[in-house]
C-alpha cells in the first residue's frame, strides 16, 4: 500500500496470492491492529469518518455505533453482490487483491470483539472472484491469520464465501440477509429489522460494501489524520470510479474524492470516443439523476454530487455522446429494473412493467399522444410507495431523460422516429409483456 492509496498493487502480477500480497506489505495492518487496544481502534475508525462506498455514504463508525451494547454475537457481512449497471469496482478487488478484503475483515472483526463468523456475499456471476477469495481464505488460515487463536492472540474467526444466485435485489442488505438464511431474497421491513440490531438469525449484523471495509487498512496504518489527508473533509480517502460508455479508455480508476467528472472523462478515461460531443452521463450507477455538460465540473464527493442534484451511488459513471437516443437509454435501464423487481410490492412489480411497455412502444415508433405525460404520472404513483429502493430507482432514468430531453421524447411520439443520428440500439428489440 502506498499512502492512503488502496489499490496501488492491483495490477501487479500475482497480487492475489499470499506470497505477493505479503511482499507488498500485506497483513502489516492486521499485525498492528492486533497490538492495539480495541477501543482505540474503534475510535480511530469513527474519527476517520469512513463513508460507506456502497451508495448511501453512511459512515462505517456510525453504523458500528448502532449495535446494541452488550451484544455477545455479532456478524460481519461483506456485500460483494455488485450488480448495479456500469459498476465493476468490487470485481477488480475480489479477483486481483482478495487478501486485502480478508485482512480488512479480520481487523473489523477484531475491533468489534464479539465477532466469530464473517460472510462475504458475492455476486453469483463472479466465479473467479469467489475462487480467489476461497483460496485466499485457505492460505490466510494456513498462515495463522484466520481460524483459532489468530497470531497467538486468542482471537478466533472464520470467514465464509456465500455465492448469490444472480438477483440484483440481494444487494439490498436485508434481502442479502434473507438469502444467507436460505430464504427467498426479498427485503425486510425496516424498522424494526435494521441489520445492526436484528440481522442474520436475528443477531446484530454489520453489512458493509467491499471498498468500505478495505478502507480500515489505511486508518490502521496511518491513523485517522493520515487517512484524511486524501479526499475532502466530509468524503475522506479515495474511491474506485467505474468509467464506461462512450469514452476512449473504459475502466476502473482510483482517485481521491476531490476529482471532478471532467477530469475523470478527459484525464483518466482518455476523452470522448471518436472525439464526439458529450451529451449526458449518469454519475452513480443506473439509479440516479443524469447530468449534462453543466455539471461536468462537479467534484465527485458524496455531498458535492448530492448538492449538484444527483448521488455518488456506486460511482458507476456511464457516459453518453451525441449519438445516444435517450429514449433507448431509458428503456435499457428500465428493462433492467423491471427484470430485477422481486415482485413483493405492487407499485414496483406493476409500475416497472408499465414503464417498460410504454417506453418500448415510444422507442419503436408506436407511441401515442399523451404517453410521455402518462410515464411521468406512473413515476408519481411509484414515488415513495415502493417497499425498497429498487422501485424508487426505476423511475429515475424516466424522469431524468424526460426532464432533460423532453423534445426528443415528443419527437419520437409525433414523428415515430428518432431525431438523433445513432449508430446502434442499446435496448432489446423484443416487445415486453
Ligand atoms: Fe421487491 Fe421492487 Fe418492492 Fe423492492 S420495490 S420489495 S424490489 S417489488
Amino acid at each position: 500500500m502506498v499512502g492512503p492509496r488502496l489499490y496501488h498493487y492491483l495490477d501487479v502480477p500475482g497480487q492475489h496470492t499470499l506470497e505477493v500480497y505479503e511482499r507488498n506489505g500485506g497483513y502489516q495492518a492486521l499485525k498492528k491492529a492486533l497490538s492495539m487496544d480495541r477501543a482505540t481502534l474503534v475510535d480511530q475508525v469513527k474519527a476517520a469518518a469512513i463513508r460507506g462506498r456502497g451508495g448511501a455514504g453512511f459512515p462505517m463508525g456510525n453504523k458500528w455505533g448502532t449495535i446494541p451494547p452488550g451484544s455477545t454475537t455479532i456478524y460481519i457481512t461483506c456485500n460483494a453482490d455488485e450488480s448495479e449497471p456500469g459498476t465493476c469496482s468490487n470485481r477488480e478487488v475480489l479477483e486481483r487483491d482478495p487478501h486485502q478484503l480478508i485482512e480488512s475483515m479480520i481487523i473489523c472483526a477484531y475491533a468489534l470483539e464479539h465477532v466469530r463468523t464473517c460472510y462475504i456475499y458475492i455476486r453469483g456471476e463472479y466465479r473467479l472472484g469467489a475462487e480467489r477469495l476461497n483460496q485466499a481464505i485457505q492460505d490466510a488460515r494456513a498462515q495463522g491469520y484466520l481460524g483459532d487463536n489468530i497470531m497467538g492472540t486468542g482471537f478466533n474467526l472464520d470467514i465464509w464465501v456465500f455465492r448469490g444466485a444472480g438477483a440484483y435485489i440481494c444487494g439490498e442488505e436485508t434481502a442479502l440477509i434473507e438469502s444467507i438464511e436460505g430464504k427467498r431474497g426479498q427485503p425486510r421491513l425496516r424498522p424494526p429489522y435494521f441489520p445492526t440490531v436484528m440481522g442474520i438469525t436475528n443477531k446484530p449484523t454489520v453489512v458493509n460494501n467491499v471498498e468500505t471495509i478495505i478502507n480500515i487498512i489505511p486508518v490502521v496504518l496511518y491513523g485517522a489524520d493520515g487517512y484524511k489527508a486524501y479526499g475532502t473533509e466530509k468524503s475522506p480517502g479515495t474511491k474506485l470510479y467505474c468509467m464506461s460508455g462512450h469514452i476512449k479508455k473504459p475502466g476502473v480508476y482510483e482517485a481521491p474524492f476531490t476529482v471532478t467528472l471532467r477530469q475523470l472523462i478527459w484525464d483518466f478515461a482518455g476523452g470522448m470516443l471518436n472525439d464526439r460531443k458529450f451529451k449526458t452521463l449518469i454519475p452513480g450507477g443506473a439509479s440516479f439523476q443524469w447530468f449534462t455538460e453543466e455539471q461536468l465540473d462537479t467534484v465527485m464527493g458524496f455531498d458535492e454530487v448530492r448538492a449538484a442534484g444527483s448521488n455518488l451511488g456506486s460511482t458507476g459513471i456511464m457516459v453518453m455522446d451525441e449519438t445516444t437516443c435517450v429514449v433507448d437509454a431509458a428503456l435499457n435501464l428500465v428493462h433492467f429494473f423491471a427484470h430485477e423487481s422481486c415482485g413483493k410490492c405492487t407499485p414496483c412489480r406493476e409500475g416497472t412493467r408499465w414503464l417498460e411497455q410504454i417506453i418500448w412502444r415510444i422507442e419503436h415508433g408506436q407511441g401515442r399522444a399523451g404517453e410521455v405525460d402518462q410515464l411521468l404520472d406512473i413515476t408519481d404513483n411509484m414515488d415513495g410507495k415502493c417497499f425498497c429502493l429498487l422501485g424508487e430507482s426505476a423511475i429515475v432514468p424516466v424522469r431524468s431523460s424526460i426532464s432533460l430531453f423532453r423534445e426528443e421524447w415528443d419527437h419520437h411520439v409525433t414523428h415515430k422516429n428518432c431525431m438523433v443520428q445513432r449508430d446502434y440500439r442499446m435496448s432489446s428489440t423484443a416487445q415486453p409483456h
